[in-house]
């Protein structure tokens, strides 16, 4: 749908950075609209007064019209990002079983009622909070716009969704999956447009009580500021740093395996990526040497091609951030071991070889601040203490890696190392229940499981006497 003055912007295709459509840009009236009508689904509608059963059933069968799109989502998500199509592929799936969980959630969930004393009985209700305004990054921006719109719905809430402008195209289809689903007229809003005129209206909308936003940490910021005017709740998945720690004793075949695969699938654009990688030194030159090999063996290609491993970064201006991170690299004195440059033989759009730096001192920028590219940083360490230190000396902490064959030391390290998420001999695996997100400069709150319908729900508790209770008698007098 047009926005309400017509304005669009280009959307490029990340392989030759040539515009190949335009999108409508939302203005404050737009997001006015949009908000209006989720409002008066809300306060007049079906959806928050369906039993959870029914609204279980709906959110199946947005699952099922996910599934049904899985091929043409797949391909809008791979051409619109330049992600891998077979890594593209696994979105589509994912952002289905997020509809599922939690249907299957909010029919499982259950109120809490107690009885206080025999007179008296207190029982706890969820209400929805009102209208959800949803603002997601352009990395994976299907499955993420469905870890948020999934909660929201499944709590009542009927939603705004302002999705990134570099990747549009794949929220297009949400509209036509949520009518024939049976979502009531209202319930789904998208407002397309940019981060500072769509984004700032819907945090700035008075009608909307909650916020929840994933994105870079500076945005959050901005973000959290303009919604403090209104106090509304706030959820924010931020960026990250991620260490990943490898120990001498580790399984090294299989620390490496998932340390290249960490930082090199998904373009390195993954909020998670294990980006700095920390060795003990008696193995450091051998691991940096092994993630090197890897690193120049990845195959980079077209988006479309099933081979690709490596795909094409999103955006001229990401490109240009994060080569200019690879040069800060250099001037600062880390040794690029591999990478570093643009692959020959394809387009002219933004193509990176897998990169990787050694001897990456924690005083570099490329160490502290967040490149969000194919790009690790390797640096070594000397002792345990050592490790944390380096694990927790950046702003951030939203995941980090252990690899060590000593559970005690790897249990040990695991409560002292910053992050909302620590995985030991494992990559990013995660079931859906457990709570997702990061401290820090990485966020606030948690999405997954119960944390994400407590956030789009708020707690009430109702009172209620059985038989008359004595009250202390005011007012008999005679006054005074
Ligand atoms: P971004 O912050 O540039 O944009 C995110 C969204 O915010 C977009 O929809 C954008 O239009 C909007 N926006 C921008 N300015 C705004 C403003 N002033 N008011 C309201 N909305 C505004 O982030 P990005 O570049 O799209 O995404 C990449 C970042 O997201 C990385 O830092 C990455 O680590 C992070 N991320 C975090 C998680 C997580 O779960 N922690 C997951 C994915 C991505």
């Amino acid at each position: 749908m047009p926005s309400l003055g017509g304005e669009t912007f280009p959307v490029l295709d990340p392989v030759t950075n040539e515009p190949y459509t335009r999108c409508a840009a939302g203005q404050s009236a737009d997001v006015d609209r949009a908000v209006g009508a989720a409002r008066r689904a809300f306060a007049e509608g079906p959806w928050p007064r369906l039993k959870a059963r029914e609204r279980s059933r709906i959110l199946y069968r947005i699952a099922e019209g996910i599934e049904a799109a899985d091929a043409r989502l797949a391909e809008l998500e791979a051409y619109d990002t330049g992600l891998p199509i077979t890594q593209a592929r696994g979105q589509a799936h994912r952002a289905a079983e997020n509809f599922r969980f939690f249907a299957d959630m909010i029919v499982a969930g259950h109120e809490d009622a107690f009885q206080v004393g025999e007179d008296q009985v207190n029982h706890v209700i969820r209400k929805p909070i009102g209208v959800a305004g949803l603002i997601t990054p352009w990395n994976t921006p299907f499955m993420l716009e469905s870890w948020k719109l999934a909660p929201a719905l499944a709590s009542g809430c009927t939603v705004v969704l302002k999705p990134a402008e570099w990747s549009p195209l794949s929220a297009s289809l949400l509209p036509e999956i949520m009518a024939e689903a049976g979502v009531p007229a209202g319930v789904f809003n998208v407002v397309h447009g940019i981060g500072e005129e769509a984004g700032a209206a819907l945090v700035d909308h008075p009608r909307v009580p909650l916020i929840s936003f994933t994105g870079e940490t500076t945005t959050g910021r901005i973000i959290a500021e303009n919604a403090a005017k209104h106090l509304k709740a706030l959820s924010m998945e931020l960026g990250g740093k991620s260490p990943c720690v490898v120990f001498a004793d580790a399984d090294l075949d299989a620390a490496v395996d998932a340390a290249v695969f960490q930082i090199f699938s998904l373009n390195g654009e993954r909020c998670t990526a294990g980006s700095r990688l920390l060795v003990e030194r008696p193995v450091y030159d051998q691991v940096v040497a092994r993630v090197a090999e890897r690193a120049r063996n990845v195959r980079i290609g077209l988006p479309g091609d099933p081979d690709t491993e490596l795909g094409a970064l999103i955006h001229p201006e990401h490109y240009a951030r994060v080569r200019e991170y690879i040069e800060i690299g250099q001037r600062e004195g880390a040794r690029l071991v591999a990478g570093g440059d643009r692959p020959q033989g394809l387009p002219e759009g933004n193509f990176l070889n897998a990169t990787v730096f050694a001897d990456v001192k924690p005083t570099d920028r490329i160490f502290q601040e967040e490149i969000f590219g194919p790009v690790l940083c390797v640096t070594p360490f000397d002792t345990d203490d050592e490790a944390v230190e380096l694990a927790n000396a950046t702003a951030y902490g939203l995941a980090a890696y252990i690899w060590t064959n000593n559970l005690s030391r790897a249990n040990t390290l695991a409560r002292e190392i910053e992050s909302g998420m620590l995985w030991i001999n494992s990559q990013n695996v995660r079931d859906l229940r457990t709570p997702f997100g990061g401290v820090k400069a990485s966020g606030i709150g948690r999405e997954g499981g119960r944390h994400s319908i407590d956030f789009y729900s708020e707690s009430h508790i109702v009172h209620t006497a059985l038989r008359r209770l004595p009250v202390p008698r005011f007012g008999t007098g005679p006054a005074k």
